[in-house]
């Protein structure tokens, strides 16, 4: 049996042979590099290895085929070295699924021998997740991988652990390579995402054969692929009455109340005129028949209310209770003449966001009067979570999911100043829904709120498990073991202090607000400083501590400058801009550069 013992009695031995006079071997440099550069080793000293063989059944499946690959990919690229060879520490993880022994998508980790760990489960998204937890919870260091002590069973809680990723206004998801994009939606799989839920919006084309809807069609393609591939459900979202920018004008909605917080973009269609329902179920009907000619069989599909969208006229009035419910049960009736066995998330988003429209409650009503014909209800809001279903049973008493918002909460652009982590905000919005939930989506802008996402994937497969436990995990895994406490330290002062916002005015260069109270930012940049050089290359040079470390910077500068930019915040500016593949990215997203 390889034991650390046994490794580093090895290693000094060959150091005799191979080093003469110093007695330090190749491997024993890189040991003594990863306990005083990474200190990994005084918080987990099981044996080092450097090579992994995935032992499985003849027919292991794709999905946990793939699995075995991205957790080898991810080992290589943060260690730079190959773990599919023999040599070295040698550890094999046998791979073993057994049918309904387990709840779905559940894992078993059992370690019989230092050198081998058992990975058990009832399908293969169970090995997927399961890795991902042995990556998570394991010390990788340039020295090789020690894996995590945590052995026993897990079993995910909440059944839709989804995430929506918007692929507008050259955000990441809309222009950054696409093999970026799908390594991305690899990595939250392996937190345990289970669904990925994409729109096609359609008020930029001119219709389904402009070539940019095309264009936008073959991207959304991509991304669902890359999720399916990864053991994911997929999801098209949708605005119930939206339209192209070719929409008739005699068919256009009238603004819904509360335009300023619903939005619209003035091309909706009224189902109320004649006409107008037909018209929306065609595009829908073409939509997913465009995803179908590009292979695309949707799971889900999620219909929207606002945000943009609705209908203000008499006849549509009240938007969430009438028109909008209406059409909800017609496109359920296309969806599933068109796809077989698809489920339908009906949000409610915005939903009698100003004073009561009777929206909810007719919703309530309806499906006491008539079986629902939708399988889920999705709630949230941009602030506190709807008041309604804090006194009232859910409508049709369906399952509920519920919509955070990761991204653009009191900070503007969205991710202009690098790690946005709100740990404590998510904790108490968590608690309030945990107990009435089944999941539920995050709304996703990019990268930039990795770490939100991580949060809330955790959430929902153990609705206990709280979310500074997670940013230990995370930080640890992605970062650094023993340098975690003051990484968590700094992310507490990150989130005290966050509130950054740009001002944009044609022909100036930016202006910048900057709240008045500081929490410690100099402390915040100071502990990150510290650890930054303390960290490996290849971590340092990571896109997830490049965005933590600069937001701890801006936080600093931008405060001691009073609102003003020096040379070092525009070069972060320059980074994040590069990270983000936002070069042509609108003012919402995009780093606001001089
Ligand atoms: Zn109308």
């Amino acid at each position: 049996m390889n034991n650390r013992r046994d490794f580093l009695r090895k290693g000094a031995l060959a150091g005799i042979l191979l080093s003469g006079a110093t007695g330090i071997s190749g491997d024993l440099v890189a040991l003594d590099k990863s306990e005083l550069k990474n200190g990994t080793l005084t918080k987990n000293s099981g044996t080092i290895f450097n090579s992994i063989a995935f032992i499985t059944s003849e027919s292991p499946g794709v999905l946990a085929e793939k699995a075995t690959r991205i957790f080898l990919r991810i080992l290589n690229e943060r260690t730079g070295l190959d773990f599919s060879g023999s040599g070295g520490n040698h550890l094999t993880i046998r791979l073993r699924i057994l049918a309904r022994t387990m709840p779905p998508e559940a894992f078993r980790i059992e370690k019989p021998e230092e050198n081998s760990i058992i990975l058990s489960a009832s399908d293969s998204n169970g090995i997927l997740y399961g890795l991902g937890k042995l990556l998570h919870i394991s010390v990788i260091s340039e020295a090789g991988f020690i894996p995590g002590e945590w052995h026993g069973l897990s079993v995910p809680e909440k059944s839709q652990r989804n995430i929506y990723f918007a692929t507008h206004f050259h955000n990441f998801y809309h222009t950054a390579p696409v093999e970026k994009v799908i390594n991305y939606i690899e990595e939250l799989a392996l937190w345990g995402y289970n669904n990925i839920e994409v729109w096609f919006d359609m008020h930029g084309f001119e219709g389904i054969n402009d070539p940019k809807a095309g264009a936008m069609l073959d991207r959304l393609t991509i991304i669902l692929r890359a999720g399916k591939d990864a053991g994911m459900k997929i999801s098209i979202c949708m605005l119930a009455n939206e339209g192209y920018n070719s929409s008739p004008i005699e068919l256009r909605a009238q603004p819904p109340k509360q335009i300023r917080l619903r939005g619209c973009y003035g091309v909706e269609i009224c189902p109320s005129q004649p006409g107008g329902t037909e018209l929306i179920l065609k595009q829908i009907e073409e939509e997913l028949e465009a995803f179908s000619l590009r292979g695309v069989l949707v799971d889900f599909i999620v219909v929207w209310p606002y945000d943009q969208g609705g209908c203000g006229c008499d006849r549509c009035t009240p938007w969430g209770s009438n028109g909008y419910l209406k059409l909800s049960g017609k496109i359920t009736e296309l969806a599933h003449r068109k796809i077989p066995g698809v489920r339908i998330i009906l949000s409610t988003w915005l939903f009698d966001c100003v004073e009561d429209e009777g929206e909810w409650a007719g919703v309530a009503k309806a499906f006491r009067d008539e079986k629902p014909w939708v399988d889920f209800i999705q709630a949230d809001s941009h602030e506190a979570f709807p008041k309604y279903l804090k006194n009232n049973p859910v409508p049709g008493d369906l399952p509920l999911l519920n919509f955070p918002e990761i991204s653009m909460w009191n900070s503007w652009p969205w991710g202009g100043f690098g790690a946005n982590p709100l740990p404590q905000r998510f904790q108490g919005l968590w608690d309030e829904v945990k107990d009435k939930v089944a999941g539920g989506a995050p709304y996703s802008e990019g990268i930039f709120e990795d770490i939100n996402k991580v949060i809330y994937s955790q959430f929902y497969w153990t609705g206990s498990k709280t979310s500074i436990q997670t940013v230990r995990e995370y930080v640890s895994f992605e970062f650094s073991a023993d340098h975690a406490e003051s990484i968590i330290k700094a992310i507490e002062i990150l989130e005290t202090n966050h509130g950054l916002r740009a001002g944009f005015k044609p022909g100036s260069p930016p202006t910048f607000k900057v709240p008045t109270e500081d929490y410690g930012a100099e402390e915040a940049y100071n502990l990150l400083k510290e650890v930054d050089h303390n960290l490996p290359e290849r971590t340092r040079i990571s896109w997830r501590w490049r965005i933590l470390f600069l937001r701890a910077m801006f936080d600093y500068k931008l405060r001691k400058n009073k609102g003003f930019t020096d040379e070092t915040v525009e070069a972060g500016f320059r980074e994040l801009t590069e990270l983000y593949y936002a070069y042509q990215a609108d003012l919402s997203v995009q780093p606001p550069l001089k």
